[in-house]
């Protein structure tokens, strides 16, 4: 298939305008934006390989995290608030780390900044920045294509989880390898990350989250790892993945019908205001990825908390006249997001 729409609940395929001047990234990273010129090879798809490592510790991990949450009610209270911050922070890894800052180049951190943001991915556990960053760019250019690693034009199951328990197509790795990946290469604190993630991952994701509520506040082990480390893990782990399959499927496209992404405010509550994924597909380095701010966006919050504090810079913002004439050429006509 060689359409960007193909999901069935798309009614109307229409031409696509020309590419818009709004869309090039003013010189900065063009590696995120959608390339039109791709086609897929005709044929036989290959076949799917499983990867059966990866189906056995999911499962284990969501049978454990189902445990955990069944021991929610016996945990003390300092465990829950806890827990809660061990989400938020590692929902920035992704959000304003592997995402905003080493996907798309929407804004410029500081050292300390990046330290955090490092330390915090590792605890979301989505595979090392590099890598989590170089699917995320072949997922906007190449995007409902073969080469999308969580092609959402194979169904819901398949860019929820799916993907992860199956071998990559050939072609995600073959444009994934031809991605210009030099900015990552060359930052010390990402590469540094990438040669020690085991190590990292084991730290910050499951024995940090254990170890702080049964040493501080003598939390019993098994409630501290079952709800701290496991649960928590496999909650950001599912919203972050609803923002590949509820966020391609759900919602308005106000800003460009032509594609597949959605506003859906449900996956930015719960990811941290990564659901306004119709404007962000559109205008991929808008730091806020949302027209509306702080709106159901904590990360944007973040983010201008840090800015504030000197630790983050130049933030790149589309401007409103450039979101409306875009609105009005390309959108749905639906007026407000979600
Ligand atoms: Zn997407
Ligand atoms: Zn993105």
């Amino acid at each position: 298939m060689t359409s960007r729409v193909t999901q069935a609940t798309v009614t109307t395929i229409q031409q696509k305008p020309p590419a818009p001047e709004e869309v090039t990234a003013n010189g900065v990273m063009t590696d995120d934006l959608f390339d039109e010129s791709y086609r897929e090879k005709e044929g036989p798809k290959p076949p799917m390989k499983i990867v059966w490592r990866n189906v056995i510790a999911m499962s284990l991990l969501h049978i454990g995290a189902l445990y955990g949450m069944t021991l929610i009610p016996s945990a003390r209270f300092y465990t829950w608030m806890w827990s809660l911050f061990c989400f938020v922070c590692s929902a920035l890894g992704i959000t304003a780390g592997a995402h905003r800052l080493w996907s798309h180049r929407s804004y410029k951190a500081k050292l300390p900044l990046r330290i955090f943001l490092v330390m915090a991915s590792s605890m979301s556990f989505q595979n090392d920045v590099y890598e989590w960053a170089r699917d995320h760019r072949v997922h906007h250019k190449y995007s409902e294509t073969d080469a999308d690693p969580h092609n959402a034009s194979r169904g819901f199951f398949f860019s929820h989880i799916g993907w992860l328990l199956v071998r990559k197509h050939p072609d995600v790795i073959e444009k994934g390898s031809k991605l210009d990946l030099s900015d990552l290469k060359a930052d010390k604190i990402v590469m540094f990350q990438r040669r020690f993630y085991k190590t990292s991952v084991l730290l910050m994701c499951f024995i940090t989250p254990t170890v702080v509520p049964w040493y501080f506040w003598g939390e019993s082990l098994k409630n501290a790892f079952y709800i701290s480390a496991i649960w928590r893990y496999a909650l950001t782990l599912n919203f972050t993945w609803l923002v590949n399959s509820a966020a391609h499927m759900y919602g308005n496209r106000p800003y460009d019908k032509f594609i597949n992404p959605r506003e859906n405010l449900l996956v930015a509550l719960g990811a941290c205001g990564e659901g306004f994924h119709n404007y962000h597909h559109t205008f991929p380095y808008d730091y806020s990825t949302s027209e509306f701010g702080w709106h159901f966006n904590f990360t944007t919050f973040f983010i201008d908390c840090m800015c504030f504090l000197g630790l983050a810079t130049s933030c790149r913002k589309v401007s409103k006249e450039t979101v409306l004439a875009r609105r009005l050429r390309t959108g749905d006509g639906s007026h407000r997001s979600g």
